[in-house]
Order: structure tokens, then C-alpha cells, then sequence
């Protein structure tokens, strides 16, 4: 818990320091904890730090964990790959989709919207490239398809178009990319004006994407330490070692 709460903090003080670098207001950019892999008890007690939005990035991980946190006031993010047949499930525990990649899943979406009467928050996915080879692998919809991905959800009845969501490539500085996504995000605008988020940033990036305009980061290692390795790697597991 203690470590937790030193993370908040530190995480709140790169945000505050990185907007008012940028010439911006700090309240402006929203921070989204990123628990996968982390248990519930962890995303109850940043809850009760007062920390309100949690992202995950499996459907079945956030079903779960929503499923045993029903007593606390949060709002949930979906930040992963979702399949058509996940999307119902999603929608019903009110979660805002960060990754619409594809007309079918938005259609899938909308109708989860339409069905359980409550419209459901999307933001649209954009690939943004990176080294041959990684193209698509964390998904997203190619830059120049999402002008006409926008109006499709626009025009779902069951669905909000709230922004656009990105991961920085690897092996690329992540500010020219941050940079492409804030200029397609403002010519999304000019159609959609209702779509003023802009997701992006991570532990290792969240600077970079500020001065580039984000109003969301989503920040998971830098909260609650580093994620177990997925296949029983060697390498001791830390909960809530301070990141910097
Ligand atoms: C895991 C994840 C994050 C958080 O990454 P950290 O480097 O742990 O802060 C952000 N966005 C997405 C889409 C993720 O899958």
C-alpha cells in the first residue's frame, strides 16, 4: 500500500511537471491505471488513494476483476484486442474501448450500446507504425483509414466517438509519432467535435505524449511495479518497486 501510494504520487508529479513544461494545465490530462496482471486487491486499494479509472487489456482479466469489485466506484477502460464475441460483455460493465480498429467491431459495440440502452465510449486505434516486422502486431487501424473509421462510428446509434488511442512504436523516439497521431486526432475533430481524446503515453513515454497533447495516459509498470514475466521468466517479481 505504501509503495502504491509513493507511485501515485510520483506518476501525478510527471504528469503535473510534463503538462506545465508543455504550457498546459495539468487537470487537462486524465490518468488511466493499467492493472492487468496486477489482482483486484491492488486496483481497490489506488481506489481508495483515490485513483477512479482502471484499464485492462483482456476480457476475460476485466470481467473478472470487475466481477470482484462490484462495492467500489471506478471506471473501467478496455486497452487491448477485443474480439467481436467479447464485445457485449465489455460494453455491459460500462467500459470505454480504446481500441476500435475496425468497422465490425464497432458494429458489435454499437450494438451492446443499443441493446443495454447506454452508449458506449470508443476511442479509435491507430497504428502507427514502427520497425518492419511489428506492423499490426498491437494493433490498430492504419492512419489513413481512420477519417472514414470516425464516420462509421459516428454514425452507429449505439456508440460515442470520444477520441484516439495509440502506442508509441519501439525502437522509434516516441515524440514524432505522438506528433502524427495529435494531427490526425485534430482533422478527426473538425468532422467529429465530440472526439477530444487523445490516449496515449505510458510509463516510459508519458512525457513525450503530454507535449504532444495527449488527455489520457495510460500508465500500468510505473503504479504497480513491473508485470510478472509471462512464461515463468527467472527474473524475481517485484510488486510495487518504485519504477524511476
Ligand atoms: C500495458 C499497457 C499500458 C501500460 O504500459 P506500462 O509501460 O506498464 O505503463 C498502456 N497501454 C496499453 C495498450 C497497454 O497494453
Amino acid at each position: 500500500m505504501a509503495g502504491l501510494e509513493e507511485n501515485l504520487l510520483a506518476v501525478r508529479a510527471r504528469i503535473s511537471d510534463a503538462a506545465r513544461a508543455a504550457g498546459r494545465d495539468p487537470a487537462t490530462v486524465a490518468l488511466l491505471a493499467v492493472s492487468k496482471t496486477w489482482p483486484a486487491a491492488d486496483v481497490r486499494a489506488l481506489a481508495a488513494l483515490g485513483q477512479h479509472d482502471f484499464g485492462e487489456n483482456r476480457a476475460q482479466e476485466l470481467l473478472q476483476k470487475a466481477g470482484e469489485l462490484p462495492d467500489v466506484d471506478l471506471r473501467w477502460h478496455f486497452v487491448g484486442q477485443l474480439q467481436r464475441n467479447k464485445a457485449a460483455a465489455v460494453a455491459r460493465l460500462g467500459a470505454v474501448v480504446h481500441s476500435v480498429d475496425r468497422t465490425s467491431l464497432a458494429q458489435a459495440l454499437g450494438r451492446a450500446g443499443e441493446g443495454s440502452g447506454r452508449l458506449v465510449d470508443v476511442l479509435l486505434q491507430v497504428d502507427l507504425g514502427g520497425p518492419e516486422g511489428e506492423l499490426g502486431r498491437r494493433g490498430g487501424a492504419d492512419p489513413a483509414s481512420v477519417p472514414e473509421l470516425a464516420d462509421a462510428v459516428a454514425q452507429l446509434p449505439g456508440l460515442r466517438l470520444r477520441g484516439l488511442m495509440a502506442v508509441a512504436p519501439r525502437g522509434e523516439e516516441p515524440r514524432p509519432a505522438f506528433d502524427r497521431l495529435a494531427a490526425l486526432a485534430a482533422r478527426v475533430r473538425e468532422d467529429h467535435p465530440g472526439a477530444v481524446e487523445i490516449s496515449a503515453g505510458m510509463s516510459g513515454d508519458l512525457e513525450e505524449a503530454i507535449a504532444a497533447g495527449a488527455t489520457i495516459v495510460r500508465v500500468g509498470t510505473a503504479l504497480f511495479g513491473d508485470r510478472p514475466l509471462p512464461c515463468g521468466g527467472d527474473r524475481a517479481h517485484q510488486p510495487h518497486e518504485s519504477h524511476r
